[in-house]
C-alpha cells in the first residue's frame, strides 16, 4: 500500500536521511510536500525526483528561484510561513518534522490538528510547547513518534510496558567535541572545533549544541514532556561510544537498554515503519569487536546547560520557550564569533534570571500566542545580554 508522506526540513541532515529511506522504496510512498530553507537546489532536485505535490521554501524572497528550478516539473512552488502551514494541512499519512529550531512548531501543530502521524525530530517543539503539542495530538487523535535517537530508544524499550512501572529514564550523551578538553581551554574553542562530533554526523547547530550539551538539556525537557515523567526520574549518562542511546529502569530493577549504530536512519526508519519494523540499511553492531562500553557522570562545571534545563523543568510553563529562544540567539552569536563558547550558557542563564520576575514565565496554560511572545521576549533579552558580553 502506498503511503502519503511529507517532509518538513527535507534539505537538512534528518530530512536527507529520511529521503534516503524513501528513495529505497519508490513504490511504497507518495510524496505530498517537501520543505526547506535556503538550499533551493536540493529542495527542487528532490521534489522533482520524488514527484512531490508541492515544494516550499521558508524564505519568501527565494520563491522566484524555486519556481525557476521547478519549471516544467509539475511540482507546485510556494514560500513563507503561511505556505508551510498550508503544506502541513495537506492530507498525509506520515509527516516528518525536521525543521531546525522554534520555526518547526507551527507546521507541526497544524499537522497534528489534522490527526496525522507526526515523526518528531524537531525537539524544540516539545521544549517550547510540550503540553500544547501533546494536548493537540490527543484532541485530534494524532500520533507523535519520537525521532530523536534517545527518545526513540526509550519509546522502543517501553513497547508492551506500563509507564507507571518506570522508575527512571537514562539518556546518554557522547560529550561532544570537548568532552576531554581541559576546562580552562573551553573559552577559546572556535565554532569550527565545536562543530565536529566524535560519533554522529548532524547539522551544524545540533553538533555545537552537543559540545555545550544544550542538545542534551533540550532532550531532558523533551523526555519530561513526551513521556510525562518527573524531572527527578530523568538522568544523563556520558557514554563516549554513543552505542547505547537510552535506558529505561523499571520498578523491579530491570534496566532495558536500546543499542544501535550512530546513524539516524535507525530512529527515522523505526518511526517510518511503526508499529511494524521494516528493513533499515544501517550498520549491524559487532559487540565482540567493540568489546567495551564506557560510562561516566556528566560534569556540571563542563556542561552548565544541564543545570539550566533542570531549572527550566522546575519552573515549567513558558520557561522552555524562553530557554530555547535564548539558546538559539546565543548559538547564532557564537557561530558569528561574537561571543565565546562558554558565554552561551552564561547568556542563557542571564536571560532566565532576568525573566524569572515575569509572572508570565510560569504561565500554566500554553498556547501558540504566548509561546511566540515569550520566544520574542527572550530573544530581545538575549540580544541585550550578548551586547553586554561583547
Ligand atoms: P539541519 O540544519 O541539517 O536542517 C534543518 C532544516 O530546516 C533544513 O531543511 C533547513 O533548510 C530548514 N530550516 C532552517 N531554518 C528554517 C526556518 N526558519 N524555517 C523553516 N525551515 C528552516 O538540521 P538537522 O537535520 O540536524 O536537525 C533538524 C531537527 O532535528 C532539529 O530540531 C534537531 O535538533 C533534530 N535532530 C537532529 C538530529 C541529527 O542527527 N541531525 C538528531 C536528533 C534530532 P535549508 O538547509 O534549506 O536552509
Ligand atoms: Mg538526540
Amino acid at each position: 500500500m502506498t503511503r502519503r508522506v511529507s517532509i518538513f526540513g527535507a534539505t537538512g541532515s534528518i530530512g536527507q536521511n529520511t529521503i534516503d529511506l524513501i528513495d529505497r522504496d519508490p513504490d511504497g510512498f507518495e510524496v505530498v510536500a517537501l520543505t526547506g530553507g535556503g538550499n533551493i537546489a536540493q529542495l527542487a532536485a528532490d521534489a522533482r525526483r520524488l514527484n512531490a505535490q508541492v515544494a516550499v521554501t521558508a524564505h519568501e524572497d527565494r520563491l522566484p528561484e524555486l519556481r525557476d528550478a521547478l519549471a516544467g516539473s509539475g511540482v507546485e512552488a510556494a514560500a513563507g510561513e503561511g505556505a508551510l502551514i498550508e503544506a502541513a494541512e495537506r492530507p498525509a499519512d506520515w509527516i516528518m518534522s525536521a525543521i531546525v529550531g522554534a520555526a518547526g512548531l507551527p507546521p507541526g501543530l497544524a499537522a497534528l490538528k489534522h490527526g496525522t502521524t507526526l515523526a518528531l525530530a524537531n525537539k524544540e517543539s516539545l521544549v517550547t510547547a510540550g503540553p500544547l503539542l501533546m494536548r493537540t495530538a490527543a484532541k485530534h487523535g494524532a500520533t507523535i513518534l519520537p525521532v530523536d535517537s534517545e527518545h526513540s530508544g526509550v519509546f522502543q524499550a517501553l513497547v508492551g510496558e506500563n509507564i507507571a512501572d518506570v522508575e527512571r529514564i537514562l539518556i546518554t550523551a557522547s560529550g561532544g567535541a570537548f568532552r576531554d578538553w581541559p576546562l580552562d581551554k573551553l573559552a577559546d574553542a572556535t565554532p569550527e572545533q565545536a562543530a565536529t562530533h566524535p560519533n554522529w554526523v548532524m547539522g551544524q547547530r545540533i553538533t555545537i549544541d552537543s559540545a555545550t550539551m544544550f542538545n542534551k538539556a533540550l532532550e531532558l525537557i523533551e523526555t519530561k514532556e513526551f513521556f510525562d515523567v518527573l524531572p527527578s526520574q530523568i538522568e544523563v549518562l556520558v557514554h563516549p561510544e554513543s552505542l547505547i542511546h537510552a535506558l529505561v529502569g523499571f520498578r523491579d530493577g530491570a534496566l532495558m537498554a536500546h543499542l544501535g549504530p550512530p546513524d539516524m536512519r535507525h530512529a527515522i526508519g523505526y518511526a517510518l515503519h511503526w508499529p511494524a519494523r521494516g528493513d533499515v540499511p544501517v550498520e549491524r553492531l559487532d559487540l565482540a569487536r567493540i568489546a567495551q562500553l564506557t560510562f561516566r557522570p556528566p560534569s556540571e562545571a563542563r556542561w552548565p546547560a544541564l543545570r539550566l534545563a533542570r531549572e527550566v523543568m522546575e519552573t515549567g510553563g513558558l520557561a522552555g520557550a524562553a530557554f530555547n529562544a535564548a539558546k538559539e540567539k546565543a548559538l547564532d552569536a557564537f557561530i558569528e564569533k561574537r561571543i565565546r563558547f562558554t558565554a552561551m550558557a552564561e547568556i542563557v542563564d542571564t536571560v532566565l534570571t532576568r525573566l524569572s520576575s515575569d509572572p508570565g514565565l510560569s504561565s500554566a496554560q500554553i498556547d501558540l500566542d504566548n509561546v511566540r511572545q515569550m520566544d520574542q521576549l527572550a530573544r530581545v533579552r538575549a540580544a541585550e545580554a550578548i551586547r553586554e558580553n561583547t
